[in-house]
């Protein structure tokens, strides 16, 4: 059984600057470097390197980006033939400063991922998929109806709600399993804040209005699993953090690998917070995301 992936793809271009440039300013900068990211596509890619079969479904531009995204997913042996270009409208990307005090300034344009539609939901071949993995980078609308398809289709929905945002009434009995951090879980949950110490309790209301199992990660703390009236928290591995990067992204595509597996959400989650754990150690997102047999030995 594999795992699907409807969501976004970008290049994020990032340039390292010594400081800020001004309105107005030209600033030389100190290096530049592409990279493929977006959270579909990293989920898709962290989901891979834990041994999955993943099939990515998206949206590019008819560029150069576009391209190299397609082919950065074949040789992560991720299924790519579901990403569909759109012309006239450029790949999606991420412009990033970085300067040397590791502060960034990002500016995201949506591009293609902001024509992803209905149809393409509709179009998707779930036959073989266990588990379809959403992200809200790609309009709700079609994220709404990829979720109606996959469970017509007799597939789990795993919903990762970010960048955070209020939800569709009609999205919520959807979603099998809601994996969320912090930020997302006070927005959904209209709390004042969410932590360690509150983070079951959020999960249980949010459990409420549908998802069976809802995790929130609660980064260098680990996570927090609620289901069926218990909650369970799992402590992270002490690392030294240098970039996290992409850390929610390796916690759930290595969670939906081992969940086609058949592994019990206990293990699952686990083997997930080690994967991340290792991830926040590197720099980078795709870049940083570990392998299977990594997360076997560091453990
Ligand atoms: P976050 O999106 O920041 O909650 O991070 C997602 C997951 O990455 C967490 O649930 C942890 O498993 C892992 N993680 C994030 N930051 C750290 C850290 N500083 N040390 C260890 N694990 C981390």
């Amino acid at each position: 059984m594999s795992v699907a992936v409807f969501g976004s793809l970008n290049m994020d271009l990032v340039v390292r600057v010594p400081r800020m440039p001004e309105a107005g300013e030209t600033l030389t900068g100190r290096s530049f470097l592409t990279n493929p990211g977006g959270k579909g596509a990293n989920q898709a890619v962290a989901c891979a390197r834990q041994g999955a079969r993943v099939a990515m479904v998206g949206r590019v531009g008819d560029d150069a980006f576009g391209a190299e995204l397609r082919s950065a997913l074949a040789v992560q042996g991720v299924d790519a033939s579901g990403v569909l270009e759109t012309p006239g409208v450029s790949t999606g990307v991420a412009a990033i400063l970085v300067d040397d005090g590791a502060q960034n300034c990002i500016s995201v344009v949506p591009g293609a991922n902001g024509q992803v539609a209905e149809a393409d939901a509709d179009a998707m071949r779930l036959a073989g998929t266990k588990l379809l993995l959403l992200q809200l980078e790609v309009p709700m609308a079609a994220v709404l109806r990829a979720a109606q398809v996959a469970r017509a289709a007799g597939c789990q929905v795993l919903l990762n709600p970010a960048p955070a945002q209020a939800l569709p009434e009609a999205l919520w009995p959807l979603v099998d399993i809601l994996v969320l951090n912090e930020i997302e879980a006070k927005l959904l949950g209209g709390l004042a804040d969410v932590h360690a110490g509150n983070a079951a309790e959020a999960a249980a209301q949010l459990s409420a209005r549908g998802p069976r199992d809802v995790i929130v990660t609660l980064g260098a703390e680990g996570a927090v699993w609620f289901a069926d009236g218990k909650s369970r928290h799992f402590p992270a591995p002490q690392v030294r953090a240098v970039d996290t990067t992409a850390a929610g992204d390796t916690f759930i595509g290595a969670l939906a690998a081992l969940l086609v597996e058949g592994a019990t959400m206990d293990r699952a989650v686990e083997h997930a917070i080690r994967a991340a754990a290792i991830a926040v150690t590197r720099v980078g997102a795709q870049a940083s995301m570990p392998t299977r047999a990594e997360v076997l030995t560091r453990s």
